[in-house]
């Protein structure tokens, strides 16, 4: 029945995400959420917003959410942006400021919405391919392009870059913007927030579906300076001039201000992290560097798909991606400690068995 679809539509090969499952006693490690909940201060402020209020439309500008920004990060209102998750902030930027002449430049491994972005948009696009051991080479994106979009650490496979890569990409690309997806940043990698003053062509996006624990109110973030800010307004107002809800505005604002409990939540799942990359060196897997809340990790006998369906039949989800490259990877959320324990013994029991 596509004859009824616009053409441009009728070729495009949406973004897959991870499997959603509400089954009771499911180990769920294959989206990156965050296995602590939001902090309590956001439940309390969603309560109190479930009122008559929510027959008026929420504040366009989600004036009060930016100031929570802006006090995180020390910056002005002007060089925020605020969308549904960081998912549609990147779409805006894809069509609003990576649209030209000149193809964009991607990473072969890395978040697999980008290219579908560029589908939609009609983009064009050339992957850069990442090293042997799957990290960005800033060196080879030294080529002319329309523009360059890096998640930094890059998803999957958890490396980050410092900080003078970053602004070794930003000088050698003045003419172009640069945009630096930091979903993972808090983790333990360096944000690049504070270089936007200084490069009028980086544009740095957050979320907090990762480290708040709020994958589930879809709220997501850009900063830049202000030109590069203006272009995702006036996308954004040609598209939706409500997209964050009232609950998303006043949740969102609760999460960013509860500083003690972010801090506890991201220092756990560091530690469980380290643990768990411990305990997969362990038992033959080569686990790659992670400054994220996942690992990716190859076993030196086992192949990622049959590792995947094992641990499936034990009710614990991981992801796997079926990709040239990494194809013998399995990426694993990193769970409370109770559910990295269970990984662990369920691996155990799967690799005995061999
Ligand atoms: C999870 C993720 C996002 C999307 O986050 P939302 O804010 O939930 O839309 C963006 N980029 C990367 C690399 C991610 O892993």
């Amino acid at each position: 029945m596509k004859e009824f679809w616009s053409e441009g539509i009728r070729s495009l090969a949406p973004y897959v995400p991870g499997e959603q499952s509400n089954a009771p006693d499911l180990i769920k490690l294959n989206t990156n959420e965050n296995p602590y909940p939001p902090s309590p201060r956001v439940i309390v402020a969603l309560r109190q917003a479930a009122d008559d209020a929510l027959r008026l439309y929420p504040d366009p500008d989600s004036l009060e959410l930016k100031r929570a920004i802006a006090e995180l990060h020390d910056l002005p209102l002007d060089r925020i942006f605020v969308g549904n998750g960081s998912d549609e902030v990147l779409a805006h930027a894809f069509l609003g400021l990576l649209k030209h002449p000149r193809p964009i430049l991607l990473p072969d491994i890395s978040y697999s919405f980008y290219p579908v972005y560029c589908a939609l948009y009609g983009i064009d696009y050339a992957t850069v391919p990442v090293d042997e051991a799957l990290r960005i080479r800033i060196a080879d994106y030294r080529q002319p392009n329309g523009g360059i979009v890096i998640a930094n650490p890059n998803a999957p496979t958890g490396a980050a870059l410092p900080l003078t890569d970053i602004r070794a990409l930003l000088e050698a690309n003045s003419g172009s913007v640069v945009l630096v997806d930091e979903a993972y940043v808090d983790f333990g990698a360096e944000s690049a927030v504070a270089l936007t003053a200084e490069f009028p062509n980086l544009l740095v996006v957050q979320t907090l579906s990762k480290s708040r624990s709020l994958a589930g109110l879809r709220v997501g973030f850009a900063i830049g300076q202000p030109h590069l800010i203006a272009a995702l307004e006036c996308v954004k107002g040609c598209f939706n001039s409500y997209p964050l809800d009232r609950f998303a505005n006043i949740g969102a604002a609760a999460a960013l201000r509860d500083r003690d409990y972010f801090d506890e939540t991201t220092r756990r799942i560091v530690a469980s992290r380290e643990w768990l990359r411990g305990e997969l060196v362990a038992l033959d897997f080569d686990v790659l560097p992670s400054a994220t809340n996942f690992l990716f990790a190859r076993h030196a006998q086992r192949g990622g798909a049959e590792l995947h369906a094992a641990l499936r039949a034990r009710n614990i989800l991981v992801r796997h991606f079926a990709k040239p490259r990494i194809d013998r990877y399995l990426r694993i959320s990193v769970g409370t400690e109770a559910q990295c324990e269970a990984l662990v013994a369920a691996l155990r029991g799967i690799l005995g068995s061999c």
